[in-house]
């Protein structure tokens, strides 16, 4: 079943994630409810924020694109992303590094609304996956691009907190429009 994706100006979208402490039946249902919900709507990432729970959790998937590429190492040798996917990070630590690349990102709470946004080029990563096992890759392009804006999300950052002001500026009255548009439907 896909669920409902919380829009820019939902409260939730600023809460940072308790952590899991325990990865319970309704756990994995939520992350397979994740998965469908993030599917559905074109997205290759997706955090529990989104869909209105405070959780350590978030759900990748970046096999479906060509156009931007991404690296994958697992024990220092590098491997295959695709194979990889999909990935279910619960109470992800993660170790930006490398150079800072500029690159284009949309969010899922923000439709229609896009900017460049400066991270770092690499990441390390270590969480649990939904059967509670530790594991550990090292990633690089799409995938550390979209790791690093999912654990922005698990700490309550958005997107948009990381543009430039001046792009961040011309997006002033869609970002305005979008929030009073979530906050009109909330009450
Ligand atoms: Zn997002």
């Amino acid at each position: 079943m896909s669920l409902e994706i919380v829009k820019y100006g939902t409260p939730v979208l600023r809460k940072k994630g308790a952590p899991i402490e325990k990865i319970t039946p309704e756990i994995e249902h939520l992350v397979t409810e994740m998965f469908a919900t993030m599917y559905a709507a074109h997205g290759v990432g997706l955090a529990a924020q989104q869909i209105g729970k405070a959780l350590q959790l978030c759900v990748i998937d970046v096999s479906e694109v060509d156009d931007r590429p991404s690296t994958l190492e697992l024990n220092g040798e590098p491997s295959d992303v695709n194979a990889y996917m999909p990935l279910t990070l619960i109470n992800p630590k993660i170790k930006p590094y490398g150079k800072e690349v500029s690159g284009p990102e949309g969010c899922l709470s923000f439709p229609e609304i896009y900017g460049d946004i400066t991270r770092q080029e690499h990441v390390e990563v270590t969480a649990l996956n939904v059967k509670g096992q530790e594991f550990s890759f090292r990633c690089g392009g799409l995938l550390a691009r979209a790791v690093q804006h999912e654990v922005d999300h698990l700490n309550g950052i958005l997107f948009i907190d990381r543009m430039q002001r001046e792009d961040k500026g011309k997006l002033r009255e869609e970002l305005e429009d979008l929030q009073a548009i979530t906050k009109a439907e909330l009450k």
